[in-house]
């Protein structure tokens, strides 16, 4: 094996243990390159144990003071920002560009977090004569995220920084198929200066989710992953009165209308569909083309046709992902959709054990076949064709779930009609991937998000924190009154 065992990291100190073991890949090769625990509800009472004696400490550590841990982790993550990629590659397999954007975007993420106490300075208003009210903002507890495989950094760090910075002492769930940033975020975490404790990693799959969930001790859950699983833990979380935010799955539509500009819609939509090897919540699944589009998506077939797997898409993520995502191509085209591009049976020369599939893109698909239905994941692009906007428009508002989708057109009228029409919590105009930036936040609608606000940007202040209300009355002479007495 390249790397040890993984090891959780519990109070400031990796810990050995499973009690279950699982093989970790390097998708690029198919080799095994490590081990990883699968934790227990007992691994999970150690964390929380941790995390609790951590949290007097922390919580009472005024928030100017948590963020300067902040300030130093940002420039180390800047200082091994070509090894943390590296380390992205290895166990998830994304190209070397892709890796790092997810350690940029780490950092942007940070910076946030760092904003804090610019964000947080509480309310104060006399509300009846010689009466003040003011609104202070307290952390919550021990907080717990569970994570997907699909961005081993970018994705914890939708939550670390802003739970921490907000007072809370953290127990992170890492996707069993991506362990190995974890640690290494761990590692960078302390020597930034968290007090041990603060953070800590229990690697694990569904049976370290399901004790997250009924653990007592923790008082807020988010998840990041698929929407069956999101369902289940959202239900199972707030079922045990805990706080949740659960992100989904998606399928997101990208709307192509004919005066759209032919190089910015084609090469959007292909980046949007084929980034990440279509392994991101955010891909463009469905491109529905507008009336006379056949200049827009001949030249994107084109543009697709030029691209190798290998360098221009790295793998997906393990054999069964590869059989899944191809069998929705032929079962495609079995259903009478026209497969202009096919990356079925890529392969990367020295890399023959590697999951490949080329960027694929697949003309005159219905609505209501599965491959315009369900989450693929993989660079595949189904295109339907509409005779209007708002025929397209009903296609993206038909889909269960409503991450993301996006128009490409020179039209404000029609960009405006498909702002508000779509059914989805962010929304491009020739935008292919409209992931909002700090301090917006990112979350979806309906299948894609389940509980209330953004999980990034200003909304997560609300989710990590609990308000105290407290009035005041030290001023005898101001009489009394009703609000007063
Ligand atoms: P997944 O649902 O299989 O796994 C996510 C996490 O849940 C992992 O940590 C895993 O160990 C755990 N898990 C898996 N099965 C479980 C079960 N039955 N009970 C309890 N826990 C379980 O998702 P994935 O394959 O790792 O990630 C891909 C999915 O995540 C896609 O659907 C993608 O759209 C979604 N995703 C959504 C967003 C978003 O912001 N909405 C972002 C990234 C990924």
């Amino acid at each position: 094996m390249k790397y040890p065992d993984v090891r959780h990291f519990l109070g400031g100190r990796f810990e050995e243990g499973g009690p279950r073991y699982l093989e970790v890949h390097n998708p690029a090769d198919g080799t095994a390159i490590s081990r990883v625990p699968l934790g227990d509800a007992a691994v999970v009472d150690r964390a929380v144990a941790a995390a609790s004696k951590a949290f007097p400490g922390w919580a009472a550590t005024p928030v100017k003071e948590r963020v300067q841990v902040f300030f130093r982790y940002k420039a180390l993550l800047e200082k091994h920002l070509t090894e943390l990629g590296r380390l992205i590659t290895e166990e998830h397999g994304k190209l070397k560009a892709e890796a790092e954007a997810e350690i940029l975007k780490a950092i942007e993420l940070t910076e946030f977090a760092c904003s804090v106490p610019q964000l947080i300075a509480g309310e104060v208003l006399e509300v009846s004569r010689g009466v003040e009210c003011r609104v202070e903002r307290y952390p919550l507890g021990v907080v717990a995220a569970i994570n997907p495989f699909n961005f081993p950094a970018m994705v914890p760090h939708w939550t670390i920084p802003n739970a921490i910075a907000l007072g809370n002492t953290f127990i992170m769930k890492p996707s069993e198929l991506v362990p190995l940033s974890a640690g290494r975020i761990a590692e960078l975490l302390k020597e930034a200066g968290l007090p041990d404790g603060v953070f800590n990693v229990v690697h694990g799959d569904r049976a370290v989710v399901e004790a997250l969930c009924d653990h007592p001790g923790i008082e807020a859950i988010t998840f990041v992953g698929s929407t069956g699983v999101a369902k289940q833990v959202y239900r199972r979380a707030t079922g045990n009165l805990k706080r949740a935010l659960c992100l989904g799955g998606a399928k997101n539509h990208v709307i192509v209308m004919p005066d759209a500009d032919p190089e910015m819609a084609s090469s959007g939509v292909l980046a949007a569909m084929s980034g990440c090897t279509g392994q991101r919540c955010m891909a463009a699944s469905v491109m529905v083309a507008v009336s006379a589009t056949d200049h827009i998506v001949s030249r994107l077939a084109q543009q697709a046709g030029g691209m190798s797997a290998g360098r221009d898409v790295g793998p997906v993520i393990s054999r069964a992902a590869k059989e899944r995502i191809e069998h929705f191509i032929t079962e495609a085209e079995q259903a009478g959709a026209t497969v202009l591009v096919d990356g079925r049976g890529a392969a990367v020369p020295g890399k023959e054990g590697g999951w490949y599939v080329g960027p694929t893109v697949i003309d005159r698909v219905r609505p209501e076949m599965r491959i315009a239905q369900e989450e693929v994941f993989g660079p595949v692009l189904a295109i339907v064709r509409t005779g209007t906007l708002d025929d397209a428009i009903a296609v993206e508002n038909a889909s269960p779930y409503g991450n993301a989708a996006s128009i490409f057109t020179e039209s404000g009228g029609a960009a405006r009609t498909a702002m508000e029409g779509a059914s989805a919590g962010m929304v491009g105009i020739n935008v292919g991937v409209p992931v909002p930036r700090e301090p917006f936040g990112f979350g979806g609608w309906n299948d894609s998000r389940f509980g209330v606000g953004d999980i990034t940007g200003k909304s997560s202040i609300e989710f990590w924190t609990k308000t105290k209300k407290i009035t005041t009355k030290w001023n005898r002479e101001a009489g009394t009154n009703w609000m007063s007495k």
